[in-house]
């Protein structure tokens, strides 16, 4: 997270090898458009002291030969721009941890800094690393200058005591630094794997090449990050709201049930995927439906054992104070009847009327149905302007 230009794909390129930005367009405009991801494997040499004993390399880069292999983990490189704010909070749901990118070489907190930060603190993300970057371009006196800026940017918020670790991601120094920050403050959570399996559809694909013979193509392939549970190949596997359908001038989601086939984890095939990565499944359905990123904000799970889908939702809601990203940080106005919202549940993104407003409380009546246990979180934006900002978080009842 943080600021557009700060360093963050650099970052996710220099600890990965990944360039996240693969689109044409996202080329052109210099931003990640789509929520790009990325894996690293991590591995420590057991004779140099730490720092310097983190890499991602099987040999010690200071010589002493094979290093012990620590952990993969797997990076969602956030989009910097306003617009696209809503992309990020849709990666936010499934992250175990983050690092909020500054740039040592500008004043801290840049427009977008505060943005991503109460961003971070509604979707209830912990363990988080300050990467101060582009210490290559700044003096020793300025570096300390920007760590005050830091220090006092994130007091009072869920970076308050993380550790700030500074970085030249274009050069890789210190990168050694900022994989024992990471090894140190983002532990790999314990998972309970006896829930209701659960995945988060990030993408979704067609992987046949034009002009495959009709015998030959494979079923759509949908990718995100397992959120719970344990998921097999072979398992009946149900997909909510699911697709599109038109029916005496209505139009109903259908859910769609599928067979799990060939599945695939950090990089390679495997028979069970878990949470903690990204995972890409194969399935048995026509690509035609998962193509283009067809899929992208559905729900997967064991076949019938997801929660309702749902076009209206009842929110508890929690307001900012001052609505993100705005110039002068504007206050925010209380929820109206009839005013048109824009909410991220999970990975689902859509726009809803309200029907019924009243104290903490809003009735939404949804454009796209979402499926959602009671209780997940939503977060709410309003139109102020000409750009949706985040103005605060419901909780489903
Ligand atoms: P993002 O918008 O946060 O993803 O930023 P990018 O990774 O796209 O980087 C923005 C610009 O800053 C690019 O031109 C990078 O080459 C440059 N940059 C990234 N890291 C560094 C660094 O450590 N030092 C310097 N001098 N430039 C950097
Ligand atoms: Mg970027």
């Amino acid at each position: 997270m943080g600021h557009v230009d700060n360093g963050k794909s650099t970052i996710v390129q220099s600890l990965t090898g990944v360039w996240t930005s693969r689109h044409s367009e996202e080329l052109r405009r210099g931003i990640t458009i789509r929520i790009g991801y990325a894996d690293a494997s991590f591995y420590e040499c057991p004779t140099c002291e730490p720092p310097a004993s983190y890499s991602t390399s099987k040999t010690c880069p200071n010589g002493h030969g094979p290093t012990k292999f620590l952990r993969t983990v797997s990076f969602v490189d956030c989009p910097g721009h306003h617009s696209l704010m809503v992309t990020m909070l849709s990666g936010a749901a499934i992250m175990d941890g983050s690092m909020f990118v500054v740039s040592a070489n500008v004043k801290t907190p840049q427009a977008q800094d505060r943005e991503h930060m109460l961003a971070a603190q509604m979707i209830g993300l912990r363990n988080m690393i300050v990467v101060q970057n582009k210490i290559d371009v700044v003096d020793r006196q300025r570096a300390k200058a920007n760590y005050e800026e830091i220090k006092n940017f994130t007091k009072g918020t869920v970076a308050e005591d993380s550790p700030v670790i500074p970085v030249s991601a274009q050069h890789k120094l210190n990168m050694d630094a900022l994989i024992w920050a990471i090894q140190e403050k983002i532990p790999t959570p314990k998972r309970d794997h006896s829930v209701d399996s659960r995945m988060s559809i990030l993408r979704s694909f067609d992987v046949n090449k034009p002009g495959t013979e009709a015998e030959q193509l494979v079923g759509g392939v949908v990718g995100g990050s397992i959120v719970q549970g344990v998921f097999k190949r072979g398992d009946e596997i149900e997909i909510r709201p699911g697709i599109k359908t038109e029916s005496t001038n209505k139009t109903v989601y259908e859910p769609l049930i599928a067979k799990v086939g060939a599945l695939q984890a950090g990089g390679g095939e495997v028979k069970t995927a878990t949470p903690g990565g990204l995972v890409a499944v194969g399935t048995d359905l026509d690509p035609s439906v998962t193509k283009s990123d067809g899929l992208v904000g559905n729900v997967l799970g064991r076949a019938g054992t997801l929660p309702p889908i749902l076009e209206k939702v009842s929110l508890s809601v929690d307001l900012f104070e001052k609505a993100v990203g705005t110039e002068q940080l504007m206050p925010v106005q209380k929820i109206k009847t009839n005013e048109p919202l824009v909410l991220n549940a999970g990975t689902a993104v859509t726009s809803g009327i309200v029907v019924s407003a009243r104290e903490d409380l809003a009735d939404v009546s949804l454009k796209k149905p979402i499926c959602a246990e009671a209780g997940s979180k939503v977060a709410l934006s309003r139109r102020i302007g000409d750009s949706w900002r985040l103005i605060g978080f419901g909780t489903i009842r």
